[in-house]
């Protein structure tokens, strides 16, 4: 509803006659999805949520006419119980950090001069005028910045390889296929702050030596595409973006791919042949991308998040960016918290943040007054751990040793009454059909396993059903091809880690 409230609010400042005062900004997402449309009111930082277009003439009046805010609307903190005056302390926002999603919710997505106001493309300038390209790579190493689209392998670590393999002409590629259920992380960076995407490549590319790149980007992303379409032709008109950018010698030239709407494309090779117009498939490496990707030339690709990173590291420096997060998880990560949380959102926290923290503190805890039972963390790929873990600190290597990973950043919540082989098989029914069929493992493999949970959710399980899937769940994760069967399992060998008991029950109980 927001863009109807946008055109309520022009049309009552126009009839209130303040156009001389006020002026309205359409930002993107500000990531408080539970209580949108929001608006705030600025200088003051004054959040009304659960906006309805009946409210907007009264609060123009009140705020631009008496000076008065309306009481009754503005949205009550949790944490005091009281009006919030200023959003940026309250429960959902006050323990956040944000890096990535600062200019979201803030400045206007197709306006350049937004992005320029809010020091936009200060890095690449730092970078073309004082860095060398070996310079710019190891001041990423320095960061210890991991890749965000849930492998975490250290970017500037992937960009040296590419920068060291032979050949004149190299691209790099934005991976913004964001398919995991539950998961919008990206969307919301590509729709609100579009230009950081663009800068953090336009630095990638100097360091690396190519020349030219992609966004492979969801076709089911339309604002997303098109607000980067917008943002592409502001940076190319301004001479960010085409031949010799800002007098350096430095040409690069970025395009738009819409991606075909399969999952698996979100892996590199996949994406890689989709962009070539075929099939969207992985195949064997090596060779890897940085050796032959892209039309066989050496290729970079990392996410959306990753890239988003970089404008901030290069504008502060590496020694500003480790202060965020674990000693081998640096930064901060955006986490789509969904399910059965109080507050639904975007949430950018520093890597090492417990979930316990991000859960209860910042997402309020569990709604209706139910207890926790389990948080999936990683979507279809990743795992669902118990309350027991609920003290873990979120970061790549603690997350994967308890089962379940980072991956690129959905948290789904579930109360005392989820049922988790219910959950395994949704999660697994997600994956099987994704499944682009080309190796065994993977095409039957999780095919069978969700025959088998399916059986057992049906109340028609038996005994030896738990040691069948097991099995299959470890073939299949040591045999398949690429990350999507590899990891596909994952949620059924957490669930029966931590809540075998659910399974037997269903055997048992015949229900
Ligand atoms: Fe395709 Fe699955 Fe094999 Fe990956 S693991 S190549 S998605 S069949």
């Amino acid at each position: 509803g927001a863009h109807k409230i946008i055109d309520l609010l022009n049309q009552e400042i126009i009839r209130q006659g303040l156009m001389e005062r006020v002026e309205t900004v359409p930002t993107g997402c500000q990531g408080f999805c539970e209580q949108g449309p929001t608006l705030v009111i600025e200088p003051d930082q004054t959040l009304y949520t659960l906006v309805n277009p009946e409210d907007v003439p009264e609060i123009v009046y009140k705020e631009f006419g008496e000076g008065e805010h309306v009481e009754r609307l503005l949205y009550v903190d949790p944490l005091t119980g009281q009006p919030s005056k200023d959003y940026k302390t309250t429960q959902f926002f006050a323990k956040q950090h944000r890096i990535v999603l600062q200019n979201c919710g803030v400045i206007d997505p197709t306006k350049l001069e937004d992005y320029l106001a809010n020091d936009g493309y200060t890095g690449l300038k730092h970078v073309l005028k004082n860095m060398t390209p070996e310079q710019v790579i190891e001041e990423v190493k320095q960061s210890g910045l991991r890749g965000r689209g849930g492998a975490g392998f250290p970017t500037g670590l992937k960009w040296s390889f590419c920068k060291a393999s032979p050949g004149v002409k190299k691209y790099i590629i934005c991976n913004a296929d964001e398919g995991d259920p539950g998961a919008f992380m990206d969307r919301s960076v590509l729709e609100g702050d579009p230009h950081s995407i663009i800068e953090g490549m336009l630095i990638g590319a100097y360091a690396i030596g190519a020349d030219e790149g992609y966004v492979y980007c969801r076709a089911e992303y339309p604002l997303a595409i098109k607000h980067l379409e917008i943002a592409i032709k502001q940076a190319e008109e301004a001479g960010f973006l085409g031949d010799n950018i800002l007098d350096s010698g430095f040409n690069f030239h970025l395009r738009i791919q819409p991606g075909a709407g399969a999952f698996v494309c979100g892996e590199e090779t996949a994406l890689m042949a989709s962009i070539e117009g075929k099939r969207g498939m992985p195949r064997v490496r090596p060779p890897f991308p940085a050796q032959s990707g892209l039309w066989g030339k050496p290729t970079n690709i990392n996410n959306v998040e990753t890239w988003s990173n970089i404008p901030h590291i290069l504008r502060h420096g590496a020694q500003w960016y480790v202060q965020y997060g674990t000693e081998k998880s640096k930064g901060t990560k955006i986490f789509a918290l969904t399910g059965k949380v109080k507050n639904t959102g975007l949430v950018e926290v520093p890597m090492g943040m417990t979930l316990r923290e991000i859960i209860f503190d910042i997402g309020g805890g569990i709604r209706d007054g139910k207890k926790f039972k389990a948080v999936q963390i990683g979507g279809p790929s990743g795992g669902c751990l118990p309350e027991s873990m609920l003290d873990l600190p979120v970061d790549y290597d603690t997350l994967t040793q308890a089962g379940a990973m980072v991956g690129s950043g959905g948290l789904v919540v579930m109360d005392e009454t989820t049922c988790m082989v219910d959950i395994a098989r949704f999660f697994l029914n997600f994956s099987q059909s994704e499944s682009c069929g080309k190796c065994t493992p993977c095409r039957e493999g999780n095919k069978r396993m969700w025959e088998i949970l399916d059986r057992i959710c049906r109340g028609e399980g038996k005994e030896e059903d738990l040691d069948t899937i097991e099995q299959l769940a470890l073939t299949v994760k040591e045999t398949s091809l690429c990350g999507l069967g590899q990891n596909a399992p994952n949620p059924i060998l957490a669930t029966l880690k931590y809540f075998r008991s659910e399974f037997e029950a269903h055997i048992r109980d015949k229900k």
